[in-house]
């Protein structure tokens, strides 16, 4: 199988969720409004391995076994844009943008077997995939994979301090098993996300103050942004916790 793809800067896919390295999510402390979104995926499945490479794994209800990745996140509704696209579509910090929005259509949290359905436009996206495109895909491997390359090391060398911290969540969250179970296979609205200043504390960051100092700016913003909208609601009420908790942090 080969796949063609070009990016044609629609800017569509610059919505939403983006996931980050902790490299790249700390270089954008006073940009992006961050989290840490826990996504299960069960024994079994294809994506099972991966995850249990640059996650974790825990044993819940019947023994089951599952994988879950823990990622930092800029977290923002589909709805809205991210801070950093410009009204002309384009990327406004393009030269120094995270490692995700470079390996874009590909997605190192997945095994490289597996990456071809990644090149298939969402809808509304404006991807060139004809084959007029670079040829960036054939027999089960990426083409040009430099960017790939380096963001699957930079999750790969993250991987102690993250299970630092899910060791510190399992042990002072005992719902959490609970929650991440259940929201296997659901939607968003039904992630587990924990907050930024949960990760600064677990991990005993000596910069918390002066991160807090970045980060209680954005979070008001989009607060304030995501106010009195009842489908956004999920998004807001956790700006306003985590903003006091970036408080606390702060002083
Ligand atoms: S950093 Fe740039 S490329 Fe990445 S989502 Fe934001 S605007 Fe898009
Ligand atoms: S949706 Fe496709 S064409 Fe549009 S900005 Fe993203 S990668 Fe580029």
């Amino acid at each position: 199988m080969t796949k063609h793809f070009a990016c044609t800067a629609c800017g569509k896919c610059c919505y939403g969720l983006l996931p980050l390295t902790f490299k790249d999510a700390f270089a954008n402390i006073g940009r992006f409004p961050l989290c840490l979104s826990w996504t299960p995926v069960l024994k079994g499945s294809k994506d099972f391995p991966m995850v249990k490479t640059l996650g974790v794994t825990i044993t819940v209800a019947k023994g089951q076994e599952l994988a879950v990745l823990i990622v930092p996140t800029s977290f923002i509704p589909s709805s809205l844009p991210c801070p950093a696209l410009q009204a002309d579509n384009l990327c406004g910090i393009h030269e120094s943008k995270p490692s995700r929005c470079k390996t874009m259509p590909f997605y190192p949290y997945r095994d490289e077997r597996f990456q071809a359905e990644l090149t298939n436009p969402r809808p509304g996206w404006e991807c060139d995939t004809s084959t007029s495109a670079p040829l960036v895909y054939q027999e089960q491997k990426i083409v040009d994979r430099e960017d790939f390359d380096r963001e699957r090391q930079e999750l790969l060398d993250e991987v102690p301090l993250l299970r630092r911290y899910a060791d510190y969540m399992f042990k002072y969250s005992h719902s959490l098993p609970n929650n991440l179970m259940f929201s296997v296979g659901k939607t968003k609205a039904h992630q587990v996300v924990t907050s930024l200043s949960s990760f600064l504390t677990a991990t005993q960051n000596t910069d918390a103050r002066n991160i807090a100092q970045q980060q209680l700016p954005i979070l008001k913003t989009y607060a304030e942004q995501t106010a009195g909208d009842p489908k956004l609601a999920f998004f807001h009420n956790n700006y306003v916790n985590w903003s006091k908790e970036m408080a606390y942090l702060a002083k």
